[in-house]
């Protein structure tokens, strides 16, 4: 944000506050904004990219507001792409590269917290900016007018709070997915969310239970994979979880009065996807991974707490959690797995690793690997050493496995089941029994994987 300066200058259209700094836009974005300049219109980048440009983060992508019509910015420029034209929304193709180019407009009354009735085009970019939900989102910029922030979103990038635009009460009745947003802004960012719009979040929290599965979902993901997924405890505070996450609410009740624990489930949970690499299937792992423990907790007569059986439990929690938000069938079985597996229940010798990986397959292995740190780093420090160790032991015996190209699947068997039927066996069920006989002698014996060998086992 360095090299601003405040001219205090007011722009009579905007009635605004503009500020005199230079943001790189992308050359193809500018060739937009310079043709619909060219054409008499107004054209400006924002939202997003002029939020993280300021901050000095690469923008995930340049979107583009204008006061020209949709119609109009498809005559100016030759390939479009009518991607939500109902709400003015045309993708402008420069040399491959899909730009969203967005006409000003004001959203009409909303209904049940979620859709504006309808969408009124302005000739008015302040109008356009007011509709935005934080002030952070809510600036624009060209090189011509410098950066227009009418509502203080420097100010608040630089007090690193997430405010709204205008009445934040009002600003969650038009549309409750804001509540999540501010959320999730404020992991992205690391910022804390301004004490009127988070009162307004915690009052509003309920009318989340409007919003699609998809849109809270895609929301999640991200503040999951964000530099700070533990601020999940923040949607837990303002009372959100409960509505699409309630199983984590559980968690937050749920103590673990174990030598191996020093926090509750729920504490757990964020501690141990914070120590795992931001990717959206570990860091989803983590979230369900003990969830099965509110159900299988029981008390010893020391006062310990057990948990016995809550992988499989969990398993079962994130498979109807993940449908119930409405992921996609691969990021559920993936998840699945891991969480099933989260523990590795393994000795560090090879034949029990090739065992395991005959059950995880081996491109699940390795981040089963960094699930299990993630669950160890979460723990209390109990046998820490001695966790880690054995960790690093499964890691390196992996790889040998991999180096040695040792047989860990039938795919991998010398002998395939076309073999078993040239050398004289009926086809049918029992060539699959054959076959996962021969694996059981292998994963034990690696050397035996030979065809002369097995074939004559039969
Ligand atoms: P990201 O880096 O995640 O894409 P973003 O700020 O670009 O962040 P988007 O969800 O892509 O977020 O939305 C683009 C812009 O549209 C926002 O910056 C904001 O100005 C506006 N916006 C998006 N969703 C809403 C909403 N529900 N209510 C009001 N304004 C919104
Ligand atoms: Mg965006």
């Amino acid at each position: 944000m360095c090299g601003m300066r405040k001219t205090g200058q007011e722009n009579g259209l905007l009635g605004a506050c503009l500020l005199i700094m230079r943001i790189e836009v992308p050359r193809k974005a500018e060739k937009i904004i310079d043709a619909l300049q060219e054409h008499g219109y107004d054209a400006y980048v924002v939202g997003g990219c002029v939020r993280d440009s300021l901050l000095h983060r690469s923008p995930a992508d340049w979107d583009i507001t204008t006061s020209a019509t949709p119609a109009e910015v498809k005559k100016i420029f030759p390939r479009t792409v009518d991607t939500g034209i109902q709400h003015g929304t045309v993708t402008v193709l420069i040399e491959k590269e899909g730009f969203e180019v967005t006409t000003y407009r004001i959203d009409g009354e909303y209904e049940d917290s979620r859709h504006p009735k309808e969408v009124i085009f302005t000739p008015d970019l302040k109008e356009d900016l007011r509709r935005r939900d934080f002030t952070i989102n809510a600036m624009a910029y060209n090189h011509r007018t410098g950066l227009v922030d009418i509502f203080g979103g420097v100010e608040d990038l630089k007090n690193k709070v997430v405010r709204c635009v205008g009445d934040p009460g009002e600003r969650f009745t038009e549309d409750a997915l804001r509540i999540l947003r501010a959320v999730r802004f404020s992991a992205q960012l690391g910022f804390s969310i301004e004490e009127k719009t988070a009162g307004a979040a915690r009052e509003l929290g309920e009318t989340l239970e409007k919003i699609s599965a998809e849109r809270i979902q895609t929301e999640l993901v991200k503040l999951l994979v964000s530099p700070h997924p533990q601020y999940l405890k923040k949607a837990w505070e303002l009372g959100l979880t409960k509505i699409f996450l309630w199983e984590f609410d559980k968690a937050m009740e749920t103590p673990q009065e174990n030598p191996h624990h020093c926090y509750n489930v729920g504490e757990h949970t964020l501690k141990a996807m914070e120590a795992v690499k931001a990717d959206r299937i570990l860091r989803l792992t983590l979230l369900f991974h003990d969830l099965g423990k509110v159900e299988t907790r029981t008390r010893d007569e020391e006062g310990i707490d057990h948990f016995h059986g809550h992988p499989a439990q969990s398993e079962k929690i994130a498979r109807i959690v993940l449908k119930r938000l409405r992921f996609d069938n691969d990021t559920i079985n993936k998840v699945g797995k891991l969480v099933y597996w989260h523990e590795c229940p393994w000795q560090a010798a090879p034949r029990s690793v090739r065992r395991a990986l005959s059950k995880t397959g081996t491109e699940l292995f390795p981040l089963l690997l960094e699930v299990r740190r993630g669950d160890i780093m979460a723990q209390s420090t109990y046998h820490r050493k001695e966790k880690l160790e054995w960790l690093d032991r499964l890691g390196e015996i992996y790889e040998e496995i991999l180096r040695k190209k040792e047989c860990v699947s039938i795919k991998d068997l010398a002998v395939s089941g076309r073999d078993l039927i040239q050398a004289g066996m009926k086809p049918g069920k029992e060539i699959g029994e054959t076959l996962d006989r021969f694996l059981d002698i292998v994963l034990e014996n690696p050397e035996k994987n030979t065809k002369e060998y097995l074939l004559s086992l039969l």
